[in-house]
Order: structure tokens, then sequence, then C-alpha cells
């Protein structure tokens, strides 16, 4: 396999998909020294068959607003891969959401899920529908409206969505209601990320950030680091953002930075109890602001049009979007002392930023091994949910420990250099990669 040949394949197949793109040149080129010492994955064509979906659902979402204006907006459902399991993975409601969007995000849910230990294939889906500023009626007439063409393609041994960006509880609550309406089947593993009282599982909502926190402390451990006392900066006010800032507080760290589209909000003293719950506050307020956390807690303040990578910090942690860490914000970083970044959100950092972080020797580590504890915990869901039980947050919280160090110990076995430099990138890729390729080589050509 020559990653250039097969790159440049793809290019002309899928001009302009740069963020797939980028995701699969990214994966390739950590496995190809590996794979090139297997001749029967080349044999059978693993790489080229991997890099494209398994299939593709495009389809309209008609909704009416609540001024009575019809409004239209594209969905799909991308089923990447199917190899180690039933697809999983979330549902994207953003307005930039589109086909180049969803395939990078689906395949690195490939290579996550496969990490995780847990029978998961890869898929993701969403739409451009843009929830900033609609009411909650609106969100409801959109999610069902969304679920109206969904619900044949989906179930809970053939493709299970969850939450991801501007999808939470709320929305899966409104997309359930609609599944079980249409598909007469009231099966709740459909689904994952779902309400307490109905099949959702304790720590679920708080499985991303907490999981990330649990892989950072392994990482730093084996640094011989510890987090206590650090000075951590994170992008972000979304639910991803609130678990890892909540760990991070508890785990002894000081969350110096939340950010968002309008800026960045310093604050020195870090977080209590109070400033935590109003970061959920705000992701419900529907609003995609951070301002307000200024004007309620006067030992904050709000710096316009500023990322969280300008504050000083110890630990980087983006939670928000794909690209949200470039190079000079790598640089800006380093030049602050910033001795470990992990990216919490998918693909959070540019190829650039992860570079210049690897250049610079200090602690990195990718999204879909740090963020794994998200979709990990959406299988135990699923586990109970097949079950017909449901565990104690203390019972899911430890499986999720184990989950994240295994995760870890992944990454070393295949990320460790000569050098003694530990390449999470490539170990994360490798260790995903041989799993999902072995499935696919012993499940013959289909
Ligand atoms: N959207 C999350 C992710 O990127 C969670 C997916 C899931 O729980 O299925 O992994």
């Amino acid at each position: 396999m020559k990653v250039s040949t097969i790159m440049a394949d793809l290019e002309r197949k899928h001009p302009g998909e740069s963020e797939y793109l980028q995701a699969v040149q990214e994966v390739l080129e950590s496995i190809e020294e590996v794979y090139n010492l297997h001749p029967e994955f080349e044999k059978a064509k693993i790489v080229e068959r991997m890099v494209e979906p398994d299939r593709i659902f495009t389809f309209r979402v008609t909704w009416v607003d609540d001024n009575g204006e019809i409004q239209t907006n594209l969905g799909y459902r991308i089923q990447f891969n199917s190899a180690i399991g039933p697809y999983k993975g979330g549902i994207r409601f953003h307005k930039a959401v589109n086909p180049s969007m969803l395939k990078f995000l689906g395949f690195e849910q490939t290579f996550k899920n496969a990490l995780t230990t847990l029978p998961m294939g890869g898929a993701k889906g969403g739409s451009d529908f843009d929830p900033v500023g609609k009411s909650d009626a609106e969100i409801m007439r959109f999610c069902q409206a969304f679920m109206w063409e969904l619900w044949n393609n989906i179930g809970p041994d053939t493709d299970v969505p969850a939450g991801d960006v501007g999808v939470g509880g709320r929305e899966i609550g409104y997309m359930y209601g609609m599944y079980k309406k249409l598909a007469r089947q009231y099966n709740t593993g459909v689904l994952t990320g779902k309400g307490m009282t109905w099949g959702g599982s304790l720590i679920r909502p708080e499985a991303t950030g907490f999981g990330a926190l649990y892989f950072v402390e392994h990482m730093l451990a084996k640094a011989g680091k510890s987090i206590k006392g650090a000075k951590v900066a994170i992008s972000g006010f979304g639910n991803v953002a609130w678990g890892a800032a909540t760990k991070a507080t508890e785990l002894g760290a000081t969350v110096i930075a939340i950010s968002g589209p309008d800026g960045v909000v310093y604050n020195p003293e870090g977080m209590n109890a109070e400033k935590l719950a109003y970061m959920l506050e705000l992701r419900a307020s529907n609003r995609n602001i951070v301002a307000p956390f200024a004007e309620k807690f006067p030992d904050a303040t709000f710096i316009p049009g500023k990322k969280a990578w300008s504050i000083k910090c110890d630990i980087a942690l983006p939670c928000a979007f794909q690209n949200e860490l470039n190079g000079d914000d790598a640089a800006e970083l380093l030049a602050n002392g910033t001795w470990c970044a992990a990216e919490v959100s998918n693909m959070g950092c540019t190829p650039e930023a992860i570079a210049t972080f690897q250049n610079a020797g200090i602690l990195f580590a990718p999204g879909k091994a740090v963020n794994a504890g998200g979709v990990a915990t959406s299988g135990l869901e699923m586990t109970q949910n097949a079950m017909h039980i449901s565990w104690s947050a203390a019972e899911v919280d430890s499986k999720l420990h184990y989950i994240m160090e295994s995760i870890h110990a992944a990454c070393v076995k295949y990320g460790a250099q000569e050098d003694g430099y530990i390449n999470y990138v490539k170990g994360a890729n490798i260790a995903g990669f041989m799993k999902v390729a072995q499935a696919m080589l012993e499940q013959g050509i289909v």
C-alpha cells in the first residue's frame, strides 16, 4: 500500500471533501508500515475497502417552524463499517454538516469503537439543521421529521445512533418518541444517550468527559506526571466540556478557561459546583455563547474573539469541534509552557498542530482514544438494554475506568517509539486498524 496512491485516488473520487480526506490520510500514514508487513491485508484490499463507507442514506427533512414557515434541511446516516458489530455512532445537528464531515466522523468512529473493547461497528449521521436560537417546539418537530425518514434504517442490532454536537438527551428523547410510533418497536436499545427513566445508562452524560480525564490520568502517570494542581484550558461548554471540567476539578486541577464561538472566559480560580451547573444551563439556552458565564461569576473575565488556547495553561483539552486548534494555536500553547494536549473533540487539532506538539515532544493524544469513553458507555447502555437491567453508577464508572485503561495500554503497545516517546496517534490508529482489518479478513470479500 502506498498512501500517496490511495489518497490521490480518493481525492479524485471525492474532490473537496477536506475533513474526510484529512482523517483518512492521518490513519493511512500511521498504519502504512505495519500494513506492509501483512501481505494478506494487501491481497484482500483491506484499506481500499475500509476507507469507503458501506452505504450512505441522504434524505430531505421538511418541518414547520414557529412562524408557520416551511423549512427544509438535509439529513444523512452514514453506515461506515460493520466488521466488528452493528453500526454505532452519533448524530450531529450543526449548520456546517455535510457528507465530508460525517464521513470523517464515521471513519474515525470505526477505529474508536474498535478501541473500546466492545463489539460495535462505525457510523455517523446528522443534519445541517442549526439548533442555535430554535425553540423547544421547533427542536421537537425537527427531530420527529428527521426520524420519520431514518427509522427504517436503524435498529438495536443493526444501527444504533446517539448524540453528538447539537444532539443531547432532549433530542434523543424526541427522536425515540417518533421512532417507536413509526416502527411499533419498543426496544429502547435502538438509540443511546436516553433519559434515565426509559433505558438510559447512569454515567452516560458524563462519560465522554470523565473517560477523557481517565485517559489523561494514565497518560500523565506513564510520563511520571500528575494532574493535581495543573491548569487546564477547555474549549466549549457543551456536555463533553462539562464532563471534562467536572472530572478535572474533582482530580485537583484548576479549569482556567472555557470558551465558545464568541470568545474565551478566563477563570483563574477554577470551577465549583455552581459554575459547573451553569455550563449546562448555557448549553441548554441554545444561544451558543459563553460570555454570560463571566457576567454571572465576577471572578471570571470574558475576552471576546479569543480562543481558550490564548490562556496560559499546562494541559489543553479541545472539547468543541474538529480542527479547532491549529498550528498557530499549538505554537502559542507551547510558548506558554503547555506540556500536554489531548483531543476530546473528534479531530480537534489540525495536522499542523499535531506535528507541532509531537515535534516538541510534549504529551499528545488523539480524539479516537481520548473521547472513546462516550461511545463505550453507549455500548454499556446497549448491554443493559439487551439484558433488561440497569447497573449502578459505580458499576458503569468502574467499567469505563477499565475500558479507558485498556485503550491507553493499546496505544502504548503500538505507539511506543525506541526513543521512549509514545506516539499516541500512531498507537490508536494501529490498534483500531488491526482489529477491524482482522475481522474484515475473516469475513471474506463482502
Ligand atoms: N458522538 C459520540 C462520539 O463521537 C458518541 C457516539 C455514541 O455514543 O454512539 O463518539
